[in-house]
């Protein structure tokens, strides 16, 4: 739904034409948008729709957030990473999300791409099995948080 001028996209396209340059006739399927930035000690992810993009684009929105441990508490470099994701409310299909905290923001995005990919109902966030394991991981995901907070 729009202008994306990143690596990622010019990757795929640059495959795509040179497949199609061979005689192929290769599609471009449509992205979700997945974009991150480093703002001092911090990375913020932006995921699919925003709140203006989802309402300029006709949606009537829902949005839950959460603040949570990137780690369990008793690990070192255990910190606050908070996320929102936004949904349709008459579908429920999560339209977008975005989150700020340390390095494992970049999987959430992705996860949340897939997601949306997916065309997944936000209540999917709180029936996944995170992965846990103290150094990786913390034992409550902020994403299944988040899924309970839409459930409310
Ligand atoms: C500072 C910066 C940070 C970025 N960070 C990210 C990021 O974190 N993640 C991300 O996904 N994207 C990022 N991007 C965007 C990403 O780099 C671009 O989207 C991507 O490189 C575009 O690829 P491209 O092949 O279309 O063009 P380019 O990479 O610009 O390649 C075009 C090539 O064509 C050559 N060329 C131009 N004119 C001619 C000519 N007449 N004859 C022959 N050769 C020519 C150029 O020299 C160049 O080598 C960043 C961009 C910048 C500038």
């Amino acid at each position: 739904m729009g202008y994306l001028p990143l690596a990622t996209s010019a990757y795929n396209l640059g495959q795509i034409a040179g497949e199609n340059a061979a005689g192929g006739n290769a599609k471009y399927d449509p992205i979700v948008k997945n974009i991150s930035v480093r703002i001092f000690d911090k990375y913020f992810t932006s995921v699919g729709l925003s709140s203006a993009e989802a309402s300029q684009n006709g949606y009537e929105i829902e949005e839950a957030f959460a603040k949570a441990r990137n780690l369990v508490t008793v690990m070192p470099n255990s910190d606050f990473v908070l996320g929102k994701v936004i949904a349709d409310k008459v579908s429920e299909r999560i339209l977008g999300a975005s989150f700020i905290g340390g390095k494992e923001v970049s999987g959430y995005a992705d996860l949340l791409s897939a997601l949306i990919k997916l065309k997944a109902p936000a209540s999917t966030l709180s029936k996944i099995n995170y992965n846990y394991t103290p150094p990786l991981s913390p034992f409550i995901h902020l994403l299944t948080i988040i899924g309970k907070n839409f459930n409310k």
